[in-house]
């Protein structure tokens, strides 16, 4: 057992939440179908090293199809996507169980958050389940996230977890992805081909030449080979956030990276929320605004929220989670941010205090029509 009293890997003890993805060929075992039961208490033991060290953990773990299809005797043959979403529905129980279990002997409380496409590609939905994530780290609680893979058609699937933790990574603003799989790194070439394959140890520029070293080295039972690891680099860079590949079959393997051991890293040029507010910006469409208060207008300019008692007016269009921009009384351009409600809603509650929200819209809603932290101020 390694054992280390600091991390030394900068980018993870640098970082305050951390995402972990787990693939399918380190929970499963392909002989038996059933899952890894001594590497999966070292990891958890990893996971703890790293919750006493006040990072935020999220896990986006795979292992529903493999340990379904082994569940159904379906282990050796190739599945229809009927099939597969049946393999899916009878593991992910398994998987949810055995997180559970793992966790519970360390006891650390987790939650099963199962995602479709459409919970993170529609901004309304993205918003609701980042508010979900937010409250159970908030909690205390050990987000385990799997894709919904039994109800999704071929068009909306994700299909691999690589790029499902890096729109997590980005949804979450985290500052660390890793992807612990069958594969060590990026290497120039195949090196189960190549003898002379050069491992690539940092990426700063995810390049064309980087993009054709990429090739898919489909392990039997996981999803993701290195192009969908190269994509997910993609998402989470961009999203200021940066992404670790390490091998993590043997025990302990997320101790041993935390203490410097080999990996590939892609790094991100800039932090996740600078990359938000270049996000915020971008998104910018002016026939979208609210016009508020000079009361409201100190307050944004002291870095608090923006409440609905302090908005005067607003244009008629926007949808929750969408970019609106924030306008003074006499009009300036103030800012833009992630609006938290529909126009009809802010038309129902402008000039109201958070306490009468309720009783105007006929819910309890967010007290902030749009957060600080949603929010670029000019
Ligand atoms: N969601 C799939 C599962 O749980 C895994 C996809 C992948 O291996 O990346 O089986």
């Amino acid at each position: 057992m390694v054992s280390v009293k600091s991390i030394k890997l900068d980018s993870v003890n640098n970082a305050k939440r951390v995402v972990l993805k787990v693939g399918s060929a380190l929970i499963v075992d392909p002989t038996t179908g059933s899952i890894r039961e001594s590497w999966f208490k070292s990891l958890v033991k990893d996971i703890l090293f790293l919750l006493n060290k006040n990072k935020e953990i999220l896990i986006v773990s795979s292992g529903a199809i493999a340990l379904g299809k082994s569940e159904l005797g379906l282990q050796n043959k190739s599945l229809k996507l009927s099939e597969k979403q049946a393999a899916a529905a009878t593991g992910q129980i398994l998987l949810a169980k055995a997180w559970k279990s793992i966790f519970e002997e360390i006891d650390i409380k987790c939650g099963q958050i199962l995602v479709g496409h459409s919970d993170l590609e529609t901004r309304r939905n993205a918003m609701n389940t980042r508010a979900t994530l937010d409250t159970l780290l908030k909690l205390n609680v050990i987000p385990i996230i799997n894709e919904n893979d039994t109800v999704a058609t071929l068009e909306i699937r994700y299909g691999d977890n690589d790029q499902l933790a890096a729109r997590i990574a980005q949804l979450v603003e985290a500052d660390v992805l890793i992807l612990l799989s069958d594969i060590d790194g990026l290497y120039s070439h195949d090196p189960k081909n190549s003898p002379n394959a050069k491992f690539i140890e940092e990426i700063t520029n995810i390049s064309s030449d980087i993009e054709s070293m990429a090739k898919n080295t489909k392990s039997n039972i996981a999803s993701g080979g290195m192009i969908t690891k190269i994509k997910a680099a993609k998402i989470a860079t961009a999203a200021g956030c940066n992404l670790i590949i390490a091998h993590g079959k043997n025990t302990n393997s997320l101790l041993e990276l935390i203490n410097g051991g080999k990996h590939s890293i892609f790094k991100a040029n800039l932090s996740p929320l600078n990359a938000k507010k270049k996000w915020i910006l971008s998104k910018r469409d002016k026939l979208k605004f609210v016009k508020i208060d000079n009361g409201a207008e100190k307050a944004l300019n002291l870095g608090k929220s923006l409440l609905a008692a302090g908005i005067k007016s607003n244009s008629n269009s926007f949808y929750r989670g969408e970019i609106v921009d924030i306008l003074s009384n006499n009009d300036t351009f103030l800012g833009c941010g992630i609006i938290a409600y529909d126009s009809d809603e802010i038309e129902m509650i402008k000039g109201k205090k958070s306490t009468e929200i309720k009783k105007a819209l006929g819910y309890k809603g967010r007290d902030e029509a749009i957060h600080r932290n949603d929010m670029v101020i000019n």
